[in-house]
């Protein structure tokens, strides 16, 4: 018995109804983006219909409303990870524009020549990139927290690696491709016993498990609304001290108070980080999707996924050679499954698996660093998320045993 009622929430989803070559569609790739029930996408529906309006600058009935959902939309936000104040949240495009925020502002105002970025092998390219191009700028050094035979983070040695120079510490808490599960607590411990600053990439934590940032002490978490039922918009959580303390990111209209002809002033939080006209529908959309898995329940969605995996890890194994990635562990992981055929490109698997109407990613999943400790170019990902059934489990097993057979034969 699922901790959800899948089979009815699966028709709030307007996009699962349909089917593909002739098949019931079976979405296996929730981890790159997920699919939106129908109240998200009435939300969007009726905000261009009835509402659409710039925020902040309006004195009309129709920008006031925009504004009005668009604020209420970030304390929908804060609520869902508990942060302390709505200025703590602040709008991007995505996680990958929410850590650069941090690396562009945070980054070059604190690290200096000599000074250590600490970040880990399990990273997605949107946390691994900017460290790299801020290490370069400033002469410091980037650090990697090793990882294990199954793909978790090894800890061993973190004493070593975060020290006195530490000043960032930038980790994934939850990876995209093995699953695993960071444990945050021992990392922010030590990060705060150095002076250093933890930035958590969340974009595969936020909608999967309930994420409390004043219970973990994080200094900045960052995650996409695409990910969680949501549109295209992105959320960057801070401490509002730090916020306070960081040059503005971008700039332009709305995050500014004074303009003069040679200086500006900033606006107060969170606008001095939100220069431009943002995506103003979009964030009313997420605080739909937050409604909707509120109303599941986040330890529910949590239940319900750990189950689905469990069920995919052990059917997996049914298919011959398949090699899964991650942790043994369920409590470890997250609700996925990456894994490989030798001997059969991931590609052709996807492609293979298409034809039965089953979406799953093939390719290195923006963490090659990750694969290539692996030393493998690339593997197949099956993501799961609060509609995927065990029946759906069953068809990509099938179908993955008809790829086996197929390549077999030669
Ligand atoms: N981090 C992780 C762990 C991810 O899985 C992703 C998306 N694949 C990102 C960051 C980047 O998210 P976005 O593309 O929405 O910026």
């Amino acid at each position: 018995m699922s901790a959800l009622d899948v089979s009815s929430l699966r028709e709030d989803f307007p996009i699962l109804q349909q089917m593909v070559h002739g098949k019931p569609l079976v979405y296996l790739d929730s981890a790159a983006t997920s699919q939106k029930p129908e109240s998200v996408i009435q939300t969007l529906d009726a905000y261009y219909r009835a509402t659409n309006a710039n925020i902040h600058r309006g004195i009309y009935q129709l920008a006031e409303q925009a504004t009005e959902q668009y604020e209420t939309a970030r304390k929908k936000a804060q609520k869902f990870v508990n942060a302390k104040s709505w200025r703590e949240i602040v709008w991007t495009r995505n996680t990958t524009e929410a850590i650069n925020l941090v690396a562009y502002t945070y980054g070059r105002a604190n690290v200096r020549a000599g000074d250590e970025i600490v970040i880990s092998l399990l990273e997605h390219h949107s946390n691994i990139v900017p460290w790299q191009l801020l290490a370069k700028e400033k002469n410091a050094t980037l650090k990697h927290i090793p990882v294990d035979g199954q793909g978790r983070l090894a800890l061993d040695d973190l004493d070593t690696l975060i020290t006195d120079k530490t000043k960032i510490v930038a980790v994934t808490m939850m990876s995209n491709v093995t699953g695993a599960i960071t444990p945050l607590e021992t990392i922010i411990a030590r990060a705060h016993a150095v002076g250093a600053v933890v930035i958590v990439d969340a974009a595969q934590a936020v909608p999967h498990l309930p994420v409390d940032v004043r219970a973990l002490d994080v200094d900045f978490l960052a995650f996409s609304g695409h990910k969680m039922l949501g549109p295209f918009v992105g959320v960057l959580y801070g401490k509002r001290a730090l916020l306070e303390a960081m040059p503005p990111f971008m700039g332009g209209g709305d995050m500014i108070r004074k303009v003069e002809l040679y200086e500006s002033t900033w606006n107060e939080l969170p606008y001095k980080f939100e220069a431009g006209t943002p995506a103003i529908a979009e964030a009313i959309g997420l605080g739909a999707a937050i409604d909707y898995l509120e109303t599941l329940g986040m330890d529910n969605v949590r239940e319900h996924e750990q189950e689905l995996t469990a069920y995919a890890l052990e059917k997996l194994q049914e298919v011959p050679t398949l090699r899964l990635l991650g942790p043994e562990k369920i409590a470890e992981r997250g609700g996925l499954a990456a894994f490989e055929l030798p001997g059969i490109h991931p590609h052709d698997v996807a492609a293979v698996l298409d034809r039965d109407a089953i979406c799953i990613r093939a390719g290195h999943h923006c963490a090659q660093p990750l694969h290539a400790y692996f030393d493998l170019p690339a593997t197949s990902r099956a993501s799961f998320y609060v509609y995927n059934t065990p029946d759906e489990i069953d068809t990509l097993v099938t179908s993955l045993q008809g790829v086996r057979r197929m390549f077999s034969n030669g």
